[in-house]
Parts: structure tokens; sequence; C-alpha cells
């Protein structure tokens, strides 16, 4: 099933203190592809004693670690960019295979992993203090920035390169050790990683990678050891607050890159042809399983069938189908479940008189598909509108004012992402500055990179991954007085 290039990326143990382990118990759980449902590897079922080791494995690490040069430090992680990059064709199988998107998408999402770690590689370099101008003629002030200590990441499974290299590429730049627990579906990509890392020279313990089926067991360890000073989640809004409740009594730094609910506004002086090209970027990547992903498509009255009928169109041309395969441009969900909240979430919108324009009913063939979906005629109460759909239902709805879109817009708890489409220089001021959301797309529907802060404001999270900004989240400022240096 795995034809790769370099068969040894593909690892089934855990990492831990830089070696290839079992789970305590010796048991191990099966990693499906959504494609067929068939079973593609089974990898060792980590638990709480595993975690508890990685941690006291990271802690010891990171005392060296910290003391090295940031050159070093630079150094190193430019050569694990550069095997990423070098093994990008085996890296997409193991993605596509294990999560579902295709290929072409999944060679996208290793480039844009790995221009994390090279990022970073820079920007250890520039991890620079200040002399503040003091107060007191015989006072000199300065701070340093230095590691934030012991670092617990937990990723999610929709981007399953790319939402780790993003927090363990600042958190080794810095000078700390990280602990990573990827998503139970995808532990294979987070594996090969780590493989990768330890092939660059990454020493012992630094970065271990412990993979579970209890989510719960191995986050509560990752939430409540008091070595670890930061956590760095990325999922659900549920799970993150769980997460952020749990590390108040060891009082935790934490980073929170939590669900979205991105309005697409598309004004009557749009490009029409651009909006809708953006739209299919934005809606169908990934199945629609982005945080960043267009949810509601809010746009002019009088534009409104026009749009609907070019999207329409386009979505015609989508071909679903299993990833491995060069010509998919749509990949399966991550799971069944996945497919019937789709299916629950356009009964809710149909009984509410939505119009369904294309699509709408599960795929009857193997693996996880539920088709790309248009509706229309859809309103704030339905639950399209109001929930973080995560798969490929695009829902239209129309407004008659700035105000209404604006308003409309911001009739959530999430403040993620949001995009909007216009040709007046003066409205994209006006409405960017409004929007409640942590990143504006102005006529432009993919707006991830690694040199921009990527974050949400509401209950979208925390913090900044990425850009000069990122990796600010792991480190602490020291503030140091020099005090009577007059003789
Ligand atoms: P999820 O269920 O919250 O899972 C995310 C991670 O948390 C997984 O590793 C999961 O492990 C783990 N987890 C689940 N329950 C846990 C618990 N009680 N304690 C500790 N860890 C726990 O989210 P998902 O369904 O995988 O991902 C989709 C969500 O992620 C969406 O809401 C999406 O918007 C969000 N997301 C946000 C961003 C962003 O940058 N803002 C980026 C990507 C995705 P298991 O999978 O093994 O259960």
């Amino acid at each position: 099933m795995f034809e790769l290039n370099d068969s040894a990326l593909l690892k089934t143990k855990l990492f831990i203190n830089g070696e290839w382990v079992e789970s305590d118990s010796g048991e191990s759980f099966p990693v499906h592809s959504p494609a067929t449902n068939q079973i593609l590897a089974t990898v060792a079922n980590a638990g709480k004693s595993e975690t508890r080791y990685a941690i006291n494995c990271a802690n010891n690490a990171m005392q060296l670690w910290q003391q090295t040069t940031a050159k070093h430090r630079a150094n190193l992680l430019k050569k694990w960019f550069d095997l990423v990059t070098e093994h990008t064709e085996d890296l997409s199988k193991i993605l596509t295979l294990e999560q579902g998107k295709p290929i072409l998408e999944a060679r996208a999402e290793v480039t844009y992993g790995a221009a994390y770690i090279e990022w970073f590689a820079e920007e250890a370099k520039r991890m620079y203090g200040d002399v503040i101008p003091s107060n007191h003629p015989n006072q000199r002030t300065l701070t340093l920035k230095q590691p934030v200590g012991v670092v617990a990441a937990i990723t999610p499974w929709n981007f399953p390169i790319a939402m780790i290299t993003r927090k363990v590429a600042p958190a080794l730049a810095a000078g700390c050790a990280v602990v990573i627990k990827p998503a139970e579906a995808t532990p294979l990509c987070a594996l090969a990683l780590a493989e990768l890392a330890s092939r660059a020279g990454l020493p012992k313990g630094l970065l271990s990678v412990v993979v579970g089926t209890n989510a719960a067991e191995i986050g509560q360890e990752l939430s409540t050891n008091s070595i670890v000073k930061k956590l760095s989640f990325t999922g659900s809004t549920p799970v993150g607050k769980l997460l952020l409740k749990a590390t108040a009594d060891t009082v935790k730094k934490v980073s929170m890159e939590l669900g979205g609910n991105a309005p697409f506004i598309v004004f009557e002086d749009t490009d029409i042809e651009l909006a809708v090209e953006a739209a299919m970027a934005s809606k169908f990547r990934n199945a629609g399983q982005t945080c960043v992903c267009a949810n509601r498509f809010i746009v002019h009255s009088s534009i409104a069938q026009e749009f609907t009928e070019q999207l329409v169109a386009k979505v015609k041309g989508l071909k679903i189908g299993n990833g491995i395969e060069q010509d998919v441009t749509i990949g399966p969900l991550i799971n069944k479940n996945a497919v019937n909240n789709m299916q629950v979430l356009v009964d809710d919108a149909l009984a509410a008189n939505a119009t369904l324009e294309i699509g709408g009913t599960p795929l009857e063939q193997e693996g996880n598909y539920y088709p790309p979906t248009v509706l229309s005629s859809v309103t704030p109460e339905m639950r399209v509108f109001k929930e973080e759909i995560f798969g490929p239902i695009a829902p239209i709805l129309t407004f008659d004012t700035e105000e209404q879109a604006i308003s409309l817009a911001n009739a959530t708890d999430a403040g993620l992402a949001s995009y909007i489409f216009t040709q007046c220089q003066r409205k994209i001021w006006r409405v960017s500055e409004k929007l409640e959301n942590g990143i504006v797309g102005v006529n432009e529907g993919i707006i991830s990179s690694e040199v921009a802060p990527f974050g949400g404001v509401k209950t979208s999270g925390l913090g900044r991954e990425g850009s000069k900004y990122g990796l600010d989240d792991y480190t602490e400022i020291k503030y140091i007085c020099i005090g009577n240096i007059e003789e």
C-alpha cells in the first residue's frame, strides 16, 4: 500500500528520547484509509506513563539545548528542512493515504509545512532583546528572550504535517524541547517527521511523539504535568476549552488555535469570476476540512444568482475520489461520522427552506465521501450558518447593505478567518477593520503563509503562529536591571 522511495519513513512505534519504542502495554491501534476504510498500519498505543517519560526526557534534553547558540539551532533546523523537502514525495503519499486529501494538496502541505521549519531556522537568529533608556542615570535596563520551557503540542488530523511544524519549529528555535501528541487518525505523518528530525541530528529527547487512542489521558498528563511550561493546541473549540481549564492549576503559557466560522463576503462591485475561483479554493480545499475555509457565503443580492450559477458550474467540474489518484480534486472526509454530520446539516437547512443547488446526498461508494454541495436561500437560523461545517457544503445567503454584511459576518463567537471581495479600496479598509477576525483575506481565498501571523480572536483562540510574532509564543521576556554602575 505504501510504495515509498524510502520505506524507513513508515514508522509504527512511539518516538521517545531518540528511540523507537513499543507502548508500555504492548498494545497497538489501527490507522485507517479514509478513502477505503482499509487498515493502513497498526501503531503503538501510548498512554499516561509514556507521556510522562517523554516529558521527563524533554526536560533533560532541554538543559543543554537551551545553552546552544542560535546559529547552532538554526543550522540543525535547516538540515531538518532540507530532509523534509528531499522527502516531499514520500511524505505526501503518507499524508494522502492516512488523511485523504488529493496528492497535489498533500504536496502543497508538505511544502507549506517545511516552510515553517525554514522560517524559524532563520528567526532563531533574531530572538533579540532590548536595551531600554533607563529612568535613572546609574541604572541600565535590559531585556532578554529566553525559552519558555518544555512544550506540549497537541495537533489535529486535517493538516497532519503543517500543524506540527508550525509549533515544533519555533519551539526548537527558541531553545525548548517538545512532546507532540498528533491525532489518532493521522499518526504516521508525525512519526515520519520525527524520523527526519532524528536523521538531521536532533539530540535525543528534544522531540518525542506519543500517539494513542486515549487522547484525554495523554492530554491530561500534558496539560497538568508541572514540567510542561507551555501547551500549544490546534483543534476544536470544546477540547481547547477543556485544556485551558486543565492548564490553569500549573499556570502554563498557552496557544490555542481553535475552530472558525469564516464569512466570505462578496460585494456588488466584485469581479465575480475571481470571487468564484477563490470560493472554490477556500471552500473545497481538503474537502472543506480546514479551520479557515469559507463557512458562510454572504453575497450581495444583486449578484447572488450569478455567483451561485458560476459556483455550481465549477463544482460540477470537481472530481471526487481517492486522493492518491492524480486527477482527483476532492477526496473523502476523515470518517463516517463526518459524512453523517454533513447530511444532518444539509437536512436541517432543507427543512428550513434552503434550496439545494447541487450535491446533498452521500455517495454510494466505499470510503467516506460526501459530494460538494451548494445551498442557497440560507438564513442565520440554520445550523450551517451557526456552526463550523468542516466539510464540503457551501451555504449562500444574501445582503443589501454594507452594515448588514458586517453584522451577519460578525454574528458568531468564532473569529478566525474572513474574506471580502470588492474593488473599492475604501470599502476594503472600512470592512477589514470592522470584521471580528484574526485574519482577513481581501480578493484572495488562500491566506496561510509562514511569513504571516496565523490565529484567531473571540473563541477561535489565543496566540499567533508563523511570522516574526510566532517565536514570541515560545519565549519569556526577562527584564534585567543593572544598578549602581557609577564608580
Ligand atoms: P479535536 O477533536 O479537538 O482534536 C484535536 C486534537 O486534540 C487531536 O490530537 C485529538 O486527539 C486531541 N484531543 C481530543 N480530545 C482531547 C482531550 N480530551 N484532551 C486532549 N486532547 C484531546 O479536533 P479535530 O476534529 O481533530 O480537528 C478539527 C478542529 O480543529 C476544527 O474545529 C478546526 O477548525 C480546528 N483547527 C483549527 C486550526 C487553527 O489554526 N485555528 C487549524 C486546524 C484545525 P484524537 O484525534 O486522537 O482524539
